[in-house]
């Protein structure tokens, strides 16, 4: 029985599969383009796709009566057609919690970076403009008594109010329902007018898609800055570059709209927007952890067992 695994992943998991005397066919490739995942998933048992890869039902069916568990390598599984796989009996699994806090960590380091200019600085001593030291250069935010909004206060929202208490931040949140937390619970409007750091971390779905339009993005305190290290689309990307020219402090983004963001885009000619490449959960034993969950949850389907981490 085969298993596509869609890219080379860290650590040594794929192993168990073998041991387990599955054929496993690894693309090596930088990214795997459509028509060769539609050709390679052909026949297959099993898939382990990336966040890039779309996974729809024309995808479950080139793969066939086979294809049994789609052992997702990420949390999110908007790349998912989760109604096409229940149609057809798929499991789909994730890989929750080994990733929580290598993400609210790369969220914390976007929001240092937006609010103390740690790009700029940087940037402005490599060109070798540093010349002296003036108490006017390049001056940021002092975070301590600053409201950090927190939308979708789940495994992530959490992990960044921990981290934000060490700071001195005040929190506040919204998320589908309260929560048994020592922080406000606002709803989503009241929270973006009064948050001076909103900070993303729902799934995306219909219901989240472009949460952040422009009047919302507008609404925010003049000054503020906006956090997204969920997914891309929660944003309105056009709306988000017309808010950094005046209106916000900054953004950090770790996910945009479209990702990857292509050479030349708006975006990177702003200053004050800190953009990473989707690093959220790249920490070394992170990425290894999270094979070894895909793996977990993929042998106990196999074996005819419920997988740990079931989405669908
Ligand atoms: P989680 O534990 O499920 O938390 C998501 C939270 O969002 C939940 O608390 C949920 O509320 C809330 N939520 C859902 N729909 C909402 C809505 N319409 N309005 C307000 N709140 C809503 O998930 P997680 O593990 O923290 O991960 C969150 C997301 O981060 C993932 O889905 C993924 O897309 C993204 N992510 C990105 C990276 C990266 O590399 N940048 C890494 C990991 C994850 P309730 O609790 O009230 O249901």
């Amino acid at each position: 029985m085969k298993v596509l695994v869609t890219r080379t992943l860290p650590g040594k998991a794929l192993d168990r599969l073998k041991e387990e005397g599955l054929e496993v066919l690894v693309h090596e490739g930088l990214f795997l383009p459509r028509e060769e995942l539609l050709r390679k998933v052909e026949g297959a048992f099993g898939l382990i796709p990336t966040v890039e890869d779309r996974i729809d039902a024309e995808v479950m069916d080139r793969a066939g009566p086979s294809l049994k568990v789609i052992a997702c390598y990420s949390v999110g599984v908007d790349h998912v057609d989760l109604k096409a796989a229940r149609k057809r009996g798929i499991r789909v699994t994730h890989t929750p919690d080994v990733l929580t806090e290598a993400t609210a960590d790369l969220t914390f380091a976007l929001l240092l970076a937006v609010a103390r200019r740690v790009v700029e600085g940087v940037d402005y001593a490599r060109r070798g403009r540093w010349r002296a030291w003036h108490p006017e250069l390049l001056l940021g935010l002092d975070l301590q008594g600053l409201t950090l909004g927190i939308v979708g206060m789940g495994r992530i929202g959490q992990a960044v109010a921990q981290r934000a208490e060490a700071f001195g931040l005040r929190i506040a949140y919204t998320s589908k329902e309260a929560k048994p937390l020592p922080y406000p619970f606002l709803p989503l409007e009241d929270l973006i007018r009064e948050a001076d750091i909103l900070s993303l971390h729902t799934p995306l779905t219909p219901e989240t898609h472009r949460l952040m339009n422009r009047r919302r993005l507008f609404s925010m305190k003049k000054g503020a800055i906006l956090l997204n290290t969920a997914r891309g689309a929660l944003v309105d990307t056009e709306a988000l570059v017309g808010a950094l020219r005046g209106h916000l402090f900054g953004a950090g983004l770790d996910v945009t709209d479209p990702e990857p963001l292509p050479p030349g885009h708006p975006l990177y000619a702003l200053p004050n927007a800190v953009i990473t490449p989707h690093i959220g959960s790249a920490g070394v034993r992170t990425r290894a952890r999270m094979a070894e969950v895909a793996v977990e949850n993929l042998l106990a389907v196999l074996k005819g067992e419920e997988p740990p981490n079931p989405v669908a």
